[in-house]
């Protein structure tokens, strides 16, 4: 499954990371005991301007809303979109037999580009390697 940027930042706009995280924990001045480990005081915190939320004690990179979803319902990203499309009422796309195939014939295209780069290469060894042996001779 794939989703466009486009369609990933419509979602991710349409879900603010407070409203989301508030979904599953408390939140006070975008505060809140963490979910993802045993915490006693709130080392979870949420900056809603930059749409991303951290846990100072267990996690080394912040997250954003789908980095919390996945974490939170252990889903994969796409997963993750389709579940906070679903809660803000976005229809996505589904894959369609025309997208299927334009991507098939994009991943075509970048296998034929690959070995047309082999070949090349292969081509200017095997020149390399003859004046090579032209100047050992
Ligand atoms: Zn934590």
């Amino acid at each position: 499954m794939f989703y466009s940027n486009e369609i990933v930042e419509t979602v991710r706009q349409a879900n603010p990371i407070t409203d989301v995280v508030g979904q599953y924990i408390q939140l006070k001045n975008n505060k809140g005991l963490c979910p993802f480990h045993d915490d006693k005081k709130p080392s979870f915190s949420v900056h809603p301007h930059k749409g991303i939320a951290k846990c100072f004690a267990c996690m080394p990179h912040a997250i954003d809303v789908f980095g919390f979803v996945m974490l939170m319902e252990k889903v994969s990203f796409p997963e993750a979109v389709k579940i906070l499309a679903d809660r803000s009422g976005i229809d996505l796309p589904d894959f369609s037999e025309e997208d299927r195939q334009a991507l098939e014939k994009q991943k075509k295209r970048e296998r034929i580009l690959e070995e047309a780069v082999l070949f090349c290469h292969n081509q200017l060894m095997s020149v390399l390697k003859l004046e090579n042996g032209k100047e050992a001779v």
